[in-house]
C-alpha cells in the first residue's frame, strides 16, 4: 500500500515559490530519506505532509487521506517531530510522556502508551529526572518516544540526529529501524549522507525546490558510478 503520495506539490511563500511541483510515493513500512542542501525545501515539504503548512497547489495523501480536505484524518495517523522540538523543561521525562499521552488516551490505554514511550526513550532511572537536566541526546530520545508512543502509521522526522554524538546518533538510528520494523512508515530529512545510506530504503533529493533524484541508495550510487551517497549528492548538485 502507498503510505504517502505527493502529486505535483507546490508551495509559495508570498510570490516566491519554494517547492516546484514535487511528485513521489512512499510505500508502507519504508524508511524514506529527504536530502538536499540548506534551503532546498525539505522542511517545507515535511510540514506540508504534516498538515502544518497549506500547499499552494497539487495534492498530498497519507494512507489515502488528503491533507487539504481531510486534515483531521491525517493528523490521527501521523506524528511530526520538528528539528527544533523541545519538551516542557519543568516536567520529568515520565510526566512529559504522561501529559502528552493524555491527548490520545485515558486509563489502561494511556498507561500502556506511556510505558511504550518509556521503553522507546530507554533512559533508565533518568526518566524521573527533570527534562532540563537532560543532554541533547536524552532529549531527542524522549521526543522520539513522544512521537512514536501513540503508534502513528507515518512518522515524519526533520533532521532527527542533527547535533548528536556518534553513540546517540547510532542509537537513534536503531530506534528508527525498530520503529519501521514494527510497520510504521518513516519519512525523515537528514544532512548526514552516511546515515541516509545506512538507514533509508529510498532517498529523494531536493535541489532548489525540485526533486532531482529518487531511488534506493545503492541504485543512485550505481547510476552515478560512485561509492558513497555523498558523492552522488555532490555530482547531482554540481554536475
Ligand atoms: P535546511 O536544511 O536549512 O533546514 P530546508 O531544505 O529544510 O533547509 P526550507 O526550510 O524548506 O529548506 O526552506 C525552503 C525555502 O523556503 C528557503 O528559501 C527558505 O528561505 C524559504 N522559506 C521557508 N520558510 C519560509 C517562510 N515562512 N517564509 C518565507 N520563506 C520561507
Amino acid at each position: 500500500m502507498d503510505a504517502l503520495v505527493l502529486n505535483d506539490v507546490r508551495k509559495s511563500y508570498g510570490n516566491r515559490e519554494a517547492v516546484h511541483g514535487i511528485s513521489l510515493t512512499v510505500r508502507e513500512g519504508e524508511i524514506f530519506g529527504l536530502i538536499g542542501h540548506n534551503g532546498a525545501g525539505k522542511t517545507t515539504t515535511l510540514r506540508m505532509i504534516s498538515t502544518l503548512l497549506r500547499i499552494t497547489s497539487g495534492s498530498i495523501s497519507v494512507y489515502g487521506h488528503d491533507v487539504t480536505t481531510e486534515p483531521d484524518e491525517v493528523r490521527k495517523i501521523i506524528s511530526y517531530l520538528p528539528e527544533d522540538a523541545g519538551a516542557y523543561k519543568d516536567l520529568t521525562g515520565r510526566a512529559y510522556l504522561e501529559f502528552m499521552a493524555s491527548f490520545f488516551a485515558s486509563g489502561d490505554e494511556k498507561r500502556a502508551m506511556v510505558q511504550k514511550g518509556i521503553d522507546i526513550a530507554d533512559l533508565g532511572d533518568r526518566i524521573d529526572s527533570k527534562v532540563d537536566t537532560y543532554s541533547k541526546g536524552m532529549m531527542r530520545r524522549l521526543l522520539i518516544a513522544r512521537a512514536i508512543m501513540p503508534s502513528p502509521k507515518l512518522a515524519i522526522m526533520d533532521e532527527v540526529t542533527s547535533g548528536l554524538d556518534v553513540i546517540n546518533a547510532y542509537e537513534i538510528r536503531d530506534v528508527i529501524r525498530s520503529i519501521a520494523r514494527s510497520g510504521v512508515t518513516v519519512v525523515m530529512s537528514s544532512h548526514n549522507m552516511f546515515e541516509v545510506d545506512m538507514l533509508c530504503d529510498r532517498v529523494g533529493m531536493i535541489d532548489q525546490g525540485n526533486l532531482i533524484l529518487l531511488g534506493t541508495p545503492s541504485d543512485l550510487k550505481r547510476e552515478y558510478g560512485v561509492d558513497t551517497l555523498e558523492e552522488v549528492f555532490v555530482k547531482a548538485v554540481k554536475g
